[in-house]
């Protein structure tokens, strides 16, 4: 059976491969397509599709987005096939990456006003260079003993409701939803697996997203149980979206996680393609 991964992150987000090495490594892998989808960011599709190979894998320009979940927190999605030049969806993505680069100061000033001694530099620091999070605000906490432990840190800083946290900005699922559309892109919902919802629950917000452009589920994934894989096949199927899958490859930043083998028990066949490509092919262009 041909293999394929449409979930896959390089250095254009948090992943350790460059794009050209993702295409490479699922060349080696033997797989028949390989999706690159870095968060928030189309930055890595050029390097990765100017890599492609007679007889190699078929290689599809994605992105993985974060967008606020009706009923609070957050849904990740992801756009398969979509156009990195698109000027909405770049100009949304720039939206995006601005607020995520605001966000931390303002939790840094917040810090400040509270009298803790706190600086950007220590943060970024803390991440190794990475991208920023709570986690790295609670490590200098606790460094500079200002708390003992990183749960004292979230519990009277960081966690949501507390003094300094700063409310993530996310884009609305219905707009998220138009801008990938509207790049010629099929919009699947990530690793519903995940959320940790009751099997009811679940399907109403994935009927809910549907109603507002979702057009697959990612049922193959890394990390969920093969019931879950069934359950979630069987919704594809009830609510008639496509099935998607991939890993959620990240390289050693994910450590345990190979491309296109997941775990080492992941198998997402290649006739998925076709549901795929046929949604994809219903989107006005
Ligand atoms: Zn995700
Ligand atoms: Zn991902």
């Amino acid at each position: 059976m041909k293999l394929i991964d449409l979930h896959t992150h390089s250095t254009a987000s948090d992943g350790v491969l460059t794009p050209a090495l993702v295409a490479r490594a699922a060349a080696e892998a033997g797989l028949a397509a390989v999706a690159l989808t870095d968060h928030d960011t189309t930055e890595g599709l050029a390097e990765f599709l100017s890599a492609a190979q007679p007889g190699g894998p078929e290689l599809v320009p994605g992105v993985e987005l974060s967008v606020a979940r009706p009923g609070g927190g957050s849904i990740h999605l992801l756009g398969l096939w979509v156009d990195p030049g698109e000027p909405r969806l770049e100009k949304g993505l720039e939206r995006v990456q601005q607020a995520r680069r605001e966000r931390n100061p303002k939790m840094v000033a917040r810090l400040r006003e509270m009298g803790v001694e706190i600086a950007m530099e220590e943060v970024e620091a803390a991440a190794g260079g990475g991208q920023v999070g709570r986690p790295h605000f609670a490590q200098v906490l606790v460094d500079k003993g200002v708390v003992h432990n990183l749960g004292e840190a979230f519990g009277r800083y960081l966690k949501r409701g507390a003094p300094a946290y700063v409310e993530k900005q996310r884009l609305e699922p219905g707009e998220a939803m138009a801008l990938i559309r509207g790049a010629g892109g099929v919009t699947v919902l990530a690793h519903p697996g995940l959320l940790e919802l009751h099997p009811l629950v679940l399907e109403k917000l994935v009927a809910g997203l549907k109603d507002l452009g979702l057009m697959g589920i990612e049922a193959y994934y890394s990390e969920h149980k093969p019931s879950q894989e069934r359950q979630l096949l069987g919704l594809a199927a009830r609510l008639g979206l496509a099935v998607s899958g991939g890993s959620d490859f990240h390289g050693a930043n994910k450590p345990g996680i190979r491309l296109g083998a997941g775990q080492g028990t992941l198998r997402v066949p290649a006739a998925l393609l076709a549901g795929l490509k046929q949604a994809r092919d219903t989107l006005a262009r």
